[in-house]
């Protein structure tokens, strides 16, 4: 059956999470996280009573911890224990950025930093706030509305100071539904324009520049295929391979990406061998490495990113900030959940076109190719069927061939179809109390301008405040 990898149940996230079961053993550990970072960094412990923990990421914990005002009262701070292992300057940047940018225009500010040896715990006020995942099914347009016109005021701000956050996503961007407060948090992945005001930022381009290692990136790179279940397989090749290695003929659903700058006079005589194998042949070996800025989370990177254009501005946050628009009208979180960037790139692919795809990777000198066409969806289609407020067949009305129309209705919504039906059995329909059977064509218009895959064209923060969309603002 023709089906590609974007229409799996991993995409187009269901409601609700797991949450870990055992409590007892979550507190033992947390009370031990919470005895070491004590002795780690001793005198947090003069100032502080460290509550709880309250986020656990790859590269920090993040605790919640009370303090004792001058004027007597209760302070509540984030205390944000990054892993020792960090790089001193990264972490300086992450401090520079919060202190220069932060604190106004719905940025984290910042309010002390302690340090002991290779631990930095960076103190900032705690601001309450609830996870998307939770509240998703009980937004209103409206709070979506409110929600996507702060987050780009936060990416203004950051981008006036040449700061690209590189890791835009919920978690990172804290919401406190009562107080309709709003905070960009989490710079640890932050990098700088070329002419960035945070000095230390520029202090930063080296330090990413590290080899990555030949058997996760590098082959991924150059030669290996990335095999899933499903048909459609995007494979990112370097300049000359497409003349040397065939795509076999059973496969179809196949994306590839090329390097097209290097294509004038560069001949590629060697022939790869290790094609659709799970090795890596010398020939792809003694490949020369493209390496590219890559920080981030599969399903919020930009197709530049992904793709690894090797000058990325801000307008990959604008994209990011795009994902995260899409995943709240059309109530699915996370929207796109990719193990890996071909997977994220055949995904976007799937909503956004793969010939427009291809169009735009040419502008900034890459070729994709997709041995099968995914046809552009519409937008407002797209998220009113996943909403369960049209019928699954609507999304393909808009598609002239049948065999394109299969390939996206089947798998992509049969989730919905199911929800479409309890959605219009139900009398009352909740959700338009909530604003959706009324969603302006404005906020379709956005969403089309953030998920511009042309980063040049991509529509920046300032100009998306600007929108129609937010007059009344
Ligand atoms: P990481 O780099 O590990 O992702 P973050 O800075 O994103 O670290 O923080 C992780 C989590 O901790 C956030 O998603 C948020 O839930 C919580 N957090 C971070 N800063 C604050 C803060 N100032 N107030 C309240 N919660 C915070
Ligand atoms: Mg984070
Ligand atoms: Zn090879």
């Amino acid at each position: 059956m023709d089906s590609c990898v974007a229409c799996t149940d991993e995409m187009f996230g269901v409601d609700g999470i797991v949450k870990s079961g055992n409590k007892k053993k979550m507190s033992r550990d947390m009370e031990s996280d919470i005895e070491s970072l004590y002795k780690a960094v001793p005198q947090l412990a003069k100032t502080f009573r460290i509550i709880e923990k309250i986020g656990q990421g790859t590269f920090s914990s993040v605790y919640l911890g009370e303090a004792r005002m001058q004027d007597g009262s209760r302070g509540l701070f984030a205390l944000k224990h990054l892993i020792p292992t960090s790089h001193p300057t990264r972490i300086a940047a992450e401090l520079q950025c919060l202190t220069i940018a932060g604190g106004r225009e719905n940025v984290m500010g910042v309010e002390y930093c302690f340090r002991k040896e290779d631990h930095a715990v960076i103190v900032m006020p705690y601001m309450e706030h609830q996870a998307i995942v939770d509240i998703i099914g009980t937004l209103s347009f409206e709070e979506v509305r409110l929600y996507i016109y702060h987050l780009l005021k936060a990416l203004r701000h950051i981008h006036q100071f040449g700061i690209i956050h590189r890791d835009i996503k919920p978690n990172n961007f804290l919401y406190n539904r009562k107080a309709k407060k709003f905070a960009l948090v989490d710079f640890g992945l932050a990098q700088g324009t070329a002419d960035t005001q945070i000095e230390l930022l520029k202090d930063l381009v080296g330090l990413s520049k590290a080899p990555r290692p030949v058997f996760s990136e590098r082959n991924l790179n150059s030669c290996s295929l990335i095999t899933t279940k499903q048909e459609t397989k995007t494979q990112l090749v370097r300049t000359g391979e497409l003349s040397s290695r065939r795509f076999p003929p059973a496969r179809r659903g196949l994306a590839t990406v090329r390097n097209q700058k290097s294509q004038r006079g560069v001949h590629h005589s060697l022939t790869c061998n290790c094609f659709q194998t799970d090795q890596v042949c010398n020939v792809c070996l003694s490949r020369k490495q493209q390496s590219a800025p890559r920080a981030g989370t599969p399903g919020f990177r930009a197709p530049e990113v992904l793709i690894k254009c090797p000058n990325q501005g801000t307008a990959i946050d604008v994209w990011s900030a795009g994902v995260i628009f899409l995943s709240l009208l059309s109530g699915r979180y996370p929207f796109f959940k990719a193990s890996d960037d071909m997977v994220a790139l055949t995904q976007i692919m799937t909503i956004r076109g793969s010939r427009e795809t291809a169009r735009a990777a040419k502008a900034f000198g890459k070729a994709v190719l997709c041995s099968r066409e995914l046809p552009r969806l519409d937008l407002r289609v797209l998220c009113e069927t996943l909403r369960g407020r049209r019928p699954v067949e609507e999304v393909c009305k808009s598609l002239d061939d049948c065999r394109k129309k299969r390939a996206v209705e089947t798998p992509l919504l049969s989730k919905s179809k199911a929800k479409f039906q309890k959605v219009s059995q139900s009398e009352t329909l909740v959700n338009d109390e909530q604003g959706w059977d009324t969603v302006p064509e404005e906020a379709y218009d956005l969403l089309d301008h953030l998920l511009d895959l042309n980063p040049m064209t991509r529509i920046t923060a300032a100009k998306a405040l600007e929108h129609p969309l937010f007059t009344d603002f």
